[in-house]
């Protein structure tokens, strides 16, 4: 068997091959490249599939980040909430604005502790940042709670959790805005980089549009200093083919999940498990175990790929050294951090790929 590599993109691609390629060619024939029809058209899509009423095409999940806060007005000397574990881009987008990452622990499913929010706000605190990490809704009717009775905005980042529900809602809807990434590697995933930002609200819908596109909301006319994230049409054509197997993608990614859930048994490996009312479109399949090192070898050995998501956690990153902490700041987060490791899992992971995985962590 061919050395089984921790995720494959070209599957999913051949999966459907003729609509990918159809959809492209018309773009390349089109004539317009970028914000235009189609990424009008993906916008309406996407917000229909989440259930939110407006949808912003953007360049890139870290600037769906980046221009939610500046939206909400939160910068310098402005705190917000953050997990701990999570992936930089989430902390970047607050820093970005000049506004504070404040920490606070993850729970046993990998998503901030809701528990640990409320002891987490000073009255700097202006925003609580959520992220569903791995492919799991936090526990959001909880943290939606919390925010409403110290009056904090809630934003969402969704870049793993395309299409996971918290009590039968969608990711990205509870708070006042949701920001998606669009990554290649992503469950709604373009072949480039692109990103979304959804929301209920009209006005923030708008000033986004103004923000993403140098600050005009008429062409030529300037009102504020804003940036180029737009979205191109290409990226957009594709990402409507995607969203269209969107579901049936991830109905497949939780019968890989459900093989490895039931098939893995190893003393030493701990394997993730599903917080009740929430689902998970397995973004990632994590598993924890202390002697990490030893069996990454080990599974390099069998000819099995594996990556750490993430290996130095935010506050300890060499980048947010100004910040001032130090090892054992935040000890859950660190010994996730120090013990996690991603499995090898992909939409188009054949059956044979899969027991070759299990049985090999199962003899390790
Ligand atoms: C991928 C990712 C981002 C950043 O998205 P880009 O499109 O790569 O900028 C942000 N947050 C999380 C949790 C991610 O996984």
């Amino acid at each position: 068997m061919e050395r089984i590599a921790a995720n494959r993109l070209d599957r999913s691609f051949y999966k459907y091959q003729e609509e990918f390629e159809e959809a492209a060619l018309s773009v390349l024939r089109s004539g317009w490249y970028v914000l235009g029809p189609r990424v009008e058209k993906f916008e309406n899509e996407f917000a229909g599939y989440t259930g939110a009423k407006y949808a912003v095409g953007v360049a890139s999940g870290l600037d769906a980040l980046i221009l939610a806060f500046r939206v909400l007005g939160i910068g310098v000397g402005d705190e917000v909430i953050v997990p701990g574990n999570t992936y930089i881009a989430s902390v970047m987008g607050v820093t970005i604005n000049g506004a504070t990452p404040v920490f606070a622990e993850p729970d046993e499913f990998y998503n901030i502790d809701a528990s640990k929010i409320e002891a987490a706000i000073t009255e700097k605190t202006k925003a609580v940042l959520i992220v569903h990490l791995y492919g799991q809704a936090c526990e959001a009717d909880r943290i939606c709670e919390i925010c409403k009775k110290h009056n904090l905005r809630l934003v969402e980042d969704c870049a793993q959790s395309h299409g996971a529900k918290y009590n039968d809602r969608m990711t990205g809807t509870f708070g006042d805005i949701g920001c998606f990434s669009f990554y290649p590697s992503k469950n709604l995933g373009a072949f480039g980089d692109g990103g979304a930002v959804v929301t209920d609200d009209e006005k923030i819908a708008a000033d986004l549009k103004m923000l993403r596109n140098y600050g005009s909301r008429k062409r030529y006319y300037f009102e504020e200093v804003g940036m180029n994230s737009r979205l191109d049409e290409m990226q957009a054509a594709l990402l409507s083919v995607r969203l269209k197997h969107l579901d049936e993608l991830n109905e497949e990614r939780k019968e890989i999940a459900k093989r490895y859930l039931e098939g893995i048994h190893n003393e030493s490996i701990l394997i993730p498990s599903v917080r009740k009312d929430a689902t998970s479109v397995w973004h990632q399949f994590v598993i924890r175990t202390e002697r990490r090192k030893e069996l990454i070898k080990y599974l390099e050995e069998k000819e099995i790929g594996s990556i750490i998501h993430y290996p130095i956690p935010p506050h300890l990153s060499e980048c947010y050294k100004a910040l001032g902490h130090k090892a054992g700041d935040f000890p859950i987060t660190e010994k996730y951090a120090n013990e996690v490791l991603s499995l090898p899992f992909y939409n188009g992971m054949t059956e044979e790929e899969e027991e070759y995985v299990i049985e090999a962590l199962n003899a390790f």
